[in-house]
């Protein structure tokens, strides 16, 4: 009984630690366009109602018809709507009105597509361009980032699920990325991608379904999910592409990534760049023995690390290699390079995730198969 109580008291005491993590993040700010200098773009409502107030504090009721547009004048913004000068002010803000809004955002200079958001939108001058935040529901930006990162792949339900449990994760982990400049994340690559709203339903309803699931490790510390493509058969270490060695990212047979749209790929090399290359990292190309080392080079027997010291990482990014997975093989004057995977390998096989959602797995144990020793839980 005694080992119940504590039991009961040490699940209490870690479920009121996460759920305070939690609880601090209902919304998040993230940048977007935050990659371009926009100076000029206009809003327009695509669902529910919208309030607009500048920090002078005038409130006005946006609808449907209301076209908003937002001008920098470095430092000051103008607001236009209905291409009337409403205000000039520092700061606007345009907040939603009731449970379910989007809206729709276009660059006018620079000319950039439209694109779509949910919930709440802050625009300031900052740096001679306008600043603008999207002030979103947690779930609602998941369920973006998934749409905008893994759309078009599939269409299983569960992969979305643990795709937004990845999403989760990052965020959990990069809260804090941004806030010196005043936001969470940015809505690229840097961060997560985030171009749009979801509005697949098989993405929703996987980022709805997997709602404060996150991935933790043996010490119930929240995961770094890293993923690639297609690992080839064979996962990779992180301490073999990093240096670093993490005890979930460790090396792992996959043969649900064999025969994905990534497992296999091919190179040719000029059989002079590649022993020159070998020959200015310091190796003695005219010994006999190391030039048919380098000319036969195979992972047949299970991924490597090296090619006589050098790192395969650096040699698939010198030649801009799908993955470090290959064979070589000398073809005329040239040689042949014989790949498999796509993308660094550590952690998860994006190819072999989906394989194994299809083939009726359940999202955590795909998540379980993929990192080592760690387990979903529901904060
Ligand atoms: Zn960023």
């Amino acid at each position: 009984m005694k080992k119940v109580f504590l039991t009961l008291t040490l699940i209490f005491a870690f479920s009121l630690n996460a759920f305070s993590q939690a609880s601090g993040v209902e919304n998040v700010r993230i940048r977007i366009f935050s990659d371009k200098d926009v100076e000029e773009v206009l809003f327009i409502p695509s669902f529910g109602n919208y309030f607009l107030e500048t920090e002078k504090g005038d409130k006005v009721k946006l609808n449907k018809t209301s076209k908003v547009k937002i001008t920098d004048l470095d430092g000051q913004i103008e607001i236009k709507i209905n291409d009337t000068v409403f205000q000039k002010a520092k700061k606007v803000n345009i907040s939603s009105v009731g449970l379910k809004s989007f809206f729709q955002i276009k660059p006018l200079k620079p000319q950039i597509a439209e694109r779509r958001y949910e919930d709440c939108l802050e625009i300031s001058s900052k740096n001679k361009s306008l600043f603008i935040i999207n002030v979103v529901k947690t779930d609602n930006y998941i369920a973006g980032v998934v749409q905008s990162e893994t759309w078009g792949a599939t269409t299983n339900v569960d992969f979305f699920k643990i795709q937004a449990i990845c999403c989760r994760n990052y965020l959990m982990n990069n809260l804090e990325k941004h806030t010196s400049e005043g936001y969470n994340l940015c809505d690229g690559v840097h961060c997560q991608a985030y171009k749009t709203r979801a509005n697949k339903k098989e993405v929703t309803e996987g980022a709805y379904k997997s709602k404060g699931e996150v991935i933790v490790d043996s010490e119930n510390k929240i995961i770094e999910t890293l993923f690639h493509s297609n690992s080839g058969g064979i996962t990779v270490n992180a301490k073999d592409v990093w240096g670093k060695e993490v005890p979930y990212l460790v090396s792992i047979e996959d043969s649900f990534s064999v025969g994905g749209k990534n497992y296999k790929w091919e190179k040719y090399i000029k059989l002079k760049d590649w022993l020159n290359y070998f020959r200015h990292k310091g190796i003695n190309t005219k010994d006999k023995e190391i030039e048919d080392l380098l000319l036969n080079f195979s992972q047949e027997d299970g991924r490597k690390t090296d090619i006589l010291g050098i790192p395969l990482t650096t040699i698939r990014k010198d030649f801009n290699l799908k993955s470090t997975f290959f064979n070589v093989q000398k073809w005329a004057n040239e040689v042949k390079l014989t790949g498999k995977g796509y993308g660094h390998g550590v952690g998860m096989s994006q190819e072999g995730a989906i394989k194994m959602c299809e083939e009726g797995y359940e999202y955590w144990e795909v998540i379980e198969h993929y990192f080592k020793g760690v387990k979903v839980i529901k904060q």
